[in-house]
């Protein structure tokens, strides 16, 4: 297999998973941000042929690390494609974060690949093309994704006709059952403290907003050919029914299991089989109660923003998406409050002209004019804050 995104937080449970099924898996190619350190030490443990990182100057870092051992390190956006297209590789491991993933996972959909794919953001601003790109070229995309991996699982077996709706379960983040009034001045340090999953900074704010859950909704769009109004969102709180769906006939089919992201990774890495890899199960006596509540769209607008997106389609959930990454990492940096994040994404929405979204560079410049939009707001939020 070939990982991009090796040393987030998807990418380290994946290759933990190799660890745990050596005779099963080998890995052929890595690829990182700028992580030298740990994109180094996996490259001792896992003896890839090649390594890329999207940044230039931690690439040269990582070369000197390595010379001598015949490992290949790459730099930039071309590095990753080499990563996502290695022939040696069957699998590509998408971990990603945001929009950086689109372009290599592109590429390993043109090459054939089996891609399990946690980058979201790929198929919420090119899900047209990249659901083509693959049925044209044979790849298979297998979501990585909790939900939708347990959407996956609930259909096995099952007839799309019988199909009447998918139900995504939302844990409601750190910030459910509060109102409005009381997300004024939260933290990034509160923002990122998940109750139910560890994940990386920029999944566990978009929990915080409910756009994570606003992304999955388009994704679940893309990867099971849904209707929108047909994909509906509950908060569950104990995050253990991972989601639903109903069938024609009123019965619904939930799959259960821990909070424990490495048992969608080893679904995805070896459907439609079940591997023992000595993951824990879950106990229901501790379980006890599971809960279901319908979201706060007042509290939390990003999940209605990003159905209008989806509607509107086209270029439209490139716009919001481009919005929301840069509004994300300004809250990350102490520079716009919380309640900025929504304010922001709505209005680069607002202003979007959407086009069709059925070539790249139509979705790239979709993408570059939300991104421009997005900081020229977060500029004007600064100095109107000062
Ligand atoms: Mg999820």
């Amino acid at each position: 297999m070939s990982v991009l995104g090796a040393t987030g937080s998807i990418g380290t449970q994946t290759l933990d998973i190799v660890r745990r099924l050596p005779e099963r898996f080998r890995v052929v190619a890595v690829s990182a941000n700028r992580d030298v350190r740990t994109v180094v030490s996996q490259a001792r443990e896992f003896r890839p042929q090649l390594v890329a990182l999207a940044d230039e100057a931690a690439a040269a870092a990582c070369r000197q690390e390595l010379a001598g051992t015949g490992i290949q390190v790459l730099a930039g956006e071309e590095g990753l494609v080499a990563v996502a297209t290695m022939p040696e590789a069957d699998v590509l491991v998408g971990a990603v974060v945001g929009m950086a993933g689109l372009v290599p996972i592109l590429a390993g959909a043109k090459a054939g690949k089996v891609i399990a794919l946690a980058n979201k953001e790929s198929l919420v601003v090119g899900g047209q093309l990249l659901m083509d790109t693959a049925c044209a070229n044979g790849a298979v995309i297998l979501p990585v994704d909790s939900e939708h991996s347990a959407i996956l699982q609930c259909l096995a077996g099952e007839n799309r006709p019988y199909l009447r709706r998918l139900i995504l379960t939302a844990s409601g983040g750190p910030f459910w059952g509060k109102r409005r009034s009381q997300l004024r001045g939260v933290t990034r340090r509160e923002a990122l403290r998940h109750p139910r999953w560890q994940m990386g900074a920029k999944i566990s704010v978009d929990s915080a907003t409910m756009m994570n859950k606003g992304l999955e909704v388009l994704e679940a769009h893309w990867l099971f050919g849904a209707a929108l109004d047909a994909i509906d969102v509950v908060v569950h709180p104990q995050s253990i029914v991972h989601s639903l769906v109903e069938f024609q006939d009123g019965s619904i089919v939930a799959q259960l299991g821990p909070t424990d992201m490495r048992h969608p990774i080893l679904y995805a890495l070896t459907y439609p089989e079940r591997v023992a890899a000595g993951l824990p199960g879950l106990d229901l006596l501790q379980v006890g109660q599971l809960q279901f509540m319908a979201p706060d769209d007042e509290t939390f607008p990003c999940l209605t923003l990003a159905r209008e997106a989806g509607r509107r389609g086209g270029t439209a959930p490139a716009a919001l998406n481009a919005a929301n990454e840069v509004a994300v990492a300004a809250f990350l940096q102490d520079r716009i409050e919380f309640l900025a994040i929504p304010e922001i994404v709505a209005q680069v929405l607002e202003r979007h002209n959407e086009r069709p979204a059925d070539d790249l560079p139509a979705v790239l410049a979709a993408d570059q004019e939300g991104r421009r939009l997005a900081q020229q707001l977060i500029d004007h939020w600064e100095g109107g804050a000062s």
